[in-house]
């Protein structure tokens, strides 16, 4: 095998975001101040194989046979769970609703990927997150698992200050493979970041809006019944199935399931924390995410990671991104596609490092934590 010695794509490039706090003023006064700027989420994706090495995306190929890897998917389906979180809409009710539709300001970035060859652990609900999560402490872990049924998922934990962060999703690869078989171009993978999109809005903090924790529509009170206070999920600006309810005379209640938000019916919930298809995140869930992101989640985030001096060695598959402050790689080589980038936010040093042709490595500054 020949190896173009240290010769590899290299493109240096700087993030620019405000040092400044962004304020926004709400017709009402109400002031929503997201401190610091962007903050990006490191996340693992895991895909859950048979242990004959089938029944999901692998190394080299879709698991049918097309040259797109799981490394491909996962790269693809951050893509666009990042173009769900550039974007926002308006809440949709209650309305004509005035809520200030508000800039996120959080990202992802794939830490690394990873493959799991074993029948036990294949099927949705049965993952083993002790021994097959990475980099707990750091970086939020999606596992891939298979299931024939709509695409869906749980999440570990809403608490921003728990480090148990994970989501398993199910019927991925099988909505991907029958999407394909279709003609779709890409499988309709948009709907699948929405969902691991959505499940990850829970692990940074997000409640269902017009759902219970298990999915199931939140009881209305229409007609003399009680509110439930489990169905709160902590947000004034997110109106409650009873509100909504009460507003159209008990007539549709807002949890309308996939693609309800899509269709724009009236009444159906459009926002990300539903199952609606759709992404709006009020001022408060966005506040919510960034508090926690700055405090107790705070590890989880790639400026945290970039405030360290760090050495690796043999760097290359499973972790596709590496952050350091000073960062020194040596003794490495990448090979067959690997696509590396490392985040730095001082300098990088390569020592005896080699890059096989069709290899690429991307060098990104980027800065600190500045809240
Ligand atoms: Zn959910």
């Amino acid at each position: 095998m020949r190896f173009l010695t240290a010769f590899a794509f290299i493109s240096l490039c700087s993030l620019s975001f405000s040092q400044q706090p962004e304020e926004n003023m709400t017709k009402d006064g109400y002031l929503i101040r997201v401190k610091g700027g962007l903050k990006t989420v490191r996340i693992n994706i895991h895909f859950m194989l048979k242990s004959d090495g089938t029944g999901n995306f692998n190394e080299k190929n879709d698991g049918n046979g097309r040259p797109y890897s799981g490394y491909d998917y996962a790269r693809d389906l951050v893509y666009y769970m990042n173009a769900q979180s550039i974007q926002n809409v308006q809440l949709n009710i209650p309305e004509g609703n005035e809520i200030p539709v508000l800039e996120k300001n959080y990202r992802y970035v794939l830490d690394a990927v990873y493959f799991w060859r074993n029948d036990s652990t294949y099927l949705y609900n049965t993952i083993n997150y002790a021994k097959q999560g990475r980099d707990k402490d750091s970086v939020m872990n999606i596992f891939l698992s298979h299931g024939t049924a709509n695409l869906g998922g749980h999440a570990s934990s809403v608490s921003t200050v728990s480090h148990y962060k994970y989501t398993e999703n199910r019927s991925y690869w099988f909505s991907y493979s029958g999407n394909k078989a279709k003609g779709s171009a890409d499988g309709d993978l948009w709907t699948q970041a929405l969902n691991t999109s959505h499940e990850v809005g829970h692990l940074l903090g997000l409640n269902h809006t017009v759902l219970q924790p298990n999915g199931s529509p939140c009881p209305g009170g229409c007609k003399g019944g009680t509110i439930n206070a489990n169905c709160d999920d902590g947000c004034a600006d997110t109106p409650s199935a009873w509100e909504i309810l009460d507003a159209n005379g008990c007539t549709t209640h807002p949890g309308c399931g996939w693609s309800g938000g899509i269709t724009g019916k009236i009444d159906c919930s459009n926002n990300l924390m539903d199952y609606t298809g759709m992404f709006a995140l009020s001022p408060c869930q966005i506040e919510k995410i960034h508090r926690g992101l700055e405090n107790g989640l705070k590890s989880y985030l790639q400026c945290a990671a970039l405030s360290d001096d760090v050495s690796f060695k043999n760097i290359g598959y499973p972790k596709v991104s590496y952050f350091g402050r000073n960062v020194q790689i040596v003794d490495s080589r990448i090979e067959y596609k690997e696509k590396i980038k490392i985040y730095y936010s001082s300098s990088v040093e390569l020592n005896n490092f080699e890059a096989e042709a069709g290899t690429e490595l991307e060098i990104i500054l980027d800065n600190e934590c500045s809240f």
